[in-house]
């Protein structure tokens, strides 16, 4: 036993083929560097239903809430495409977003140096871009109510309701400054305070948590839409960037485009402080179950790969290690190593699943 929990879902699809190669590197931080985990593993989405008829059983949820972070590989799949709502892949993924209460989103967008070209845009802009979006997961205009289709008159009206309370607003926040501090300390918060009173809020709030706890980190304030401008135009100038339910769907979308290969993006999804001050967390990456692919050896793991390393750094506060862990995926990249999706035009032969899972665990032990 370590005092480093880890539960292990590695859904459909191509979760657990990118999941193994997980598994490979966290064997190696126990081996070479005495940094080891205590790691369970559990159903999740289809595989779960398959076996219990739920995508996430009670005990599973039980599990997630009592370690002290949680690797989600993928749910979803076509052959549950047609099951009811309720017992849908996504709805153990969203149970455990939920009931963990994990209302900060963390995407970064960061450019591998051998990938500049995959990006749709010029190498120089996206070149060294290493940027952070926090977006807050749990409320705003998805949850809000009033909503639902209504008839008035001889017509359909459909309501949704941006709602944001100054707690949610605050904690978000907070989480956003935290990250800054351990990055380059700025912090641009992204709403739209011209037309809407939960960005006037919004905009409050973050100012004044700034003021009151976090005069130290860079601030800034910008609508949502020039935002959206200015990570096409200039994506450098940003640091961490934090916004609301919505917005950050959409702009973590736009800026993960700019580094090319959904196989690359990882993501994190975390909560309040636990007992042993760890945040409650999820680390997943941003890709789905590639149902295309699966059982090819052609699922790129480093999403996956990544999404571990921000979890050394935020749950287990190892940064180091996970830089250690990111030097090595950048080191094989620039060795020319390439799953199928990153092939770019000058072609080549690509490596499978495995070969760049070994390709990682050989440069970190260099
Ligand atoms: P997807 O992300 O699974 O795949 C989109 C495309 O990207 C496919 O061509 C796929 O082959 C490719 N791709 C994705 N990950 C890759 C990787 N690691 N390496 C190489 N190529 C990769 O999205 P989709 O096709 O829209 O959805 C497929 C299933 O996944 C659906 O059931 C969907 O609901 C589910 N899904 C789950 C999640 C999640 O678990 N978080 C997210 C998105 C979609």
């Amino acid at each position: 036993m370590t005092d480093r929990s880890l539960l292990i879902l590695p859904g459909d699809g191509i979760g657990p083929e990118v999941m193994a190669e997980v598994r490979k590197i966290i064997d190696w931080f126990g081996t070479a560097r005495g940094i080891s985990f205590t790691v369970s593993e559990g159903l999740v989405g289809g595989v779960a239903y398959d076996a219990h008829g739920t995508p996430l059983t009670d005990e599973t949820m039980e599990q997630a809430q009592n370690v002290d972070a949680v690797l989600l590989g993928a749910v979803g799949g076509p052959a549950y495409d047609n099951l009811d709502f309720s017992v849908k892949p996504e709805r153990g993924l969203l149970r455990l977003r939920k009931e963990m209460d994990l209302y900060a989103n963390l995407r970064p967008a960061q450019c591998f140096e051998a990938l500049a070209d995959f990006s749709s845009l010029k190498r120089e802009i996206v070149s060294g871009l290493d940027i952070m979006i926090l977006r807050e997961l749990t409320s705003g205009v998805y949850f809000g109510e009033p909503r639902g289709i209504h008839r008035e008159g001889n017509e359909r009206v459909g309501i949704n309701t941006q709602r944001y309370t100054e707690s949610e607003i605050a904690r978000a926040a907070r989480s956003a400054f935290e990250l800054a501090r351990r990055r380059s300390n700025k912090v641009c918060s992204m709403e739209k305070a011209n037309v809407m009173e939960s960005g006037i809020l919004w905009r409050d709030v973050v100012t004044e948590v700034h003021a009151a706890e976090y005069p130290d980190v860079e601030l800034s304030h910008m609508y949502a839409d020039n935002g959206a401008m200015q990570l096409v135009r200039a994506p450098k100038q940003f640091d961490v960037i934090l916004t609301d339910n919505l917005f950050g769907d959409i702009l973590s979308d736009c800026a993960a485009m700019l580094t090319g290969s959904l196989g690359m993006l990882p993501s994190a999804s975390l909560g309040a402080p636990m007992a042993n001050g760890r945040p409650k967390a999820m680390y997943e990456p941003v890709h789905g179950s590639a149902p295309d692919i699966t059982g090819q050896g052609k699922a790129n793991p480093i999403a996956c790969i990544l999404s571990f390393a921000m979890a050394l750094r935020y749950s287990f506060d190892l940064g180091d290690e996970a830089k250690r862990l990111e030097a090595a995926v950048e080191g094989v990249l620039a060795d020319g190593a390439r799953t199928a999706d990153l092939m770019g035009p000058e072609g080549g032969t690509p490596i499978s699943t495995s070969e760049m899972g070994d390709a990682i665990v050989a440069k970190l032990a260099a």
